[in-house]
């Protein structure tokens, strides 16, 4: 018995499909390197992963194909990941750092942080006297 976890059968009964070649569809979502694939393969290879439920990101290192020619193809089955909305707290590192990018700058609270931190930095890598 093979250990190999979640092998992909793509070749059934043909080993083609109108121009594609099932075979190498196969081994490239087995884990072999994609070597002259066509796009259209490539495309078939990629639905074939977001249904074994591949991220993006493991498809693209699989396949060598860009994240973002990934994107194109399936907007929606590999839409980019919701970025991080929350509202920085002021008065802490992070919150410095986003803070400092306003146009007003950093707030009193941001600085005194961002002081403290490099303060500490400095204690740390050149001892108390700093
Ligand atoms: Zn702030």
């Amino acid at each position: 018995m093979s250990d190999r976890r979640d092998y992909i059968r793509v070749v059934h009964t043909a080993t083609t499909r109108g121009s594609l070649d099932l075979v190498a569809i196969e081994r490239a979502v087995n884990g072999t390197a994609p070597e002259g694939m066509t796009g259209l393969e490539l495309h078939e290879a990629t639905r074939i992963l977001i249904r074994a439920d591949l991220s993006a990101t493991a498809i693209s290192a699989q396949l060598r194909v860009p994240v973002a020619t990934l994107r194109a193809w399936f907007p929606v089955e590999l839409a980019a990941p919701v970025e991080d909305t929350s509202p920085v707290e002021c008065g802490t590192r992070r919150g410095y750092r986003v803070c400092k990018r306003r146009p007003q700058g950093a707030c009193k609270p941001c600085k005194a942080a961002n002081t403290a931190h490099d303060y500490e930095l400095r204690r740390r890598r050149y001892g108390a006297a700093a």
